[in-house]
């Protein structure tokens, strides 16, 4: 049986903002510790999946999902030219087959896939494609990452002096303390994308 919410969501950027941190707080680990410590093409490679996720998140983010417009028709104008059945009442505009209602927009969205808090947005017909590129960069760079992280973690070489560098970066506990931080991180992460491509 359907139960009346006892609160209704409405768009907030607090999910993007934590997402940004965390992404922030790894990355910039990633660059003081980990990613000095690699070779030159790994650290290309980690470099252009970071860009190409950052890039497909801000189109997923800022792009306009498909939502549909009534072309400045009243309600009124609406009902009398349109079966109702085949109009929204919520956000007035007209409906069509593969469009729902997100109640958390508050519009209606063309090929409605869900409403996702990571980019407080919707995905639809018009940001899926950015969506789905965004899913796949990020998984790979976290997993990158990850397996980067571990390599230099286990590496006896990683403590040999490295010249021009903070001696605060040579320190055995700041440097683990990034290691476990950066890996907890991007184990969560990994795990919520893999749960939500396999529903
Ligand atoms: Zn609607
Ligand atoms: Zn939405």
């Amino acid at each position: 049986m359907l139960k009346t919410p006892t609160h209704y969501t409405s768009k907030s950027p607090k999910t993007v903002i934590l997402f940004v941190v965390l992404f922030s707080v790894v990355y910039l680990t990633m660059i003081l510790q980990i990613l000095p410590k690699v070779h030159t093409f790994n650290q290309g490679v980690n470099f252009l999946f970071a860009f190409l996720t950052i890039c497909f998140f801000i189109l997923s983010v800022v792009k306009d999902p498909g939502f549909i417009h009534n072309d400045g028709l009243s309600f009124s104008e609406l009902i009398q030219t349109f079966d109702p059945m085949n109009l929204c009442p919520d956000c007035e505009t007209i409906r069509t087959i593969r469009s729902r209602h997100c109640s958390i927009c508050k519009k209606c969205v063309e090929r409605f896939d869900h409403h996702c808090p990571w980019i407080n947005n919707c995905v639809g017909i018009r940001n899926h494609n950015y969506f789905l590129a965004y899913i796949i960069f990020q998984w790979i760079l976290l997993l990158d990452t990850i397996i980067l992280t571990a390599v230099v973690a286990f590496d006896p070489d990683t403590f040999l002096p490295q010249s021009g560098r903070p001696l605060i970066f040579e320190s055995p506990t700041v440097f683990y303390i990034g290691c476990v931080l950066v890996v907890g991180i991007s184990l969560v992460f990994i795990l919520m994308l893999t749960l939500l491509v396999s529903v």
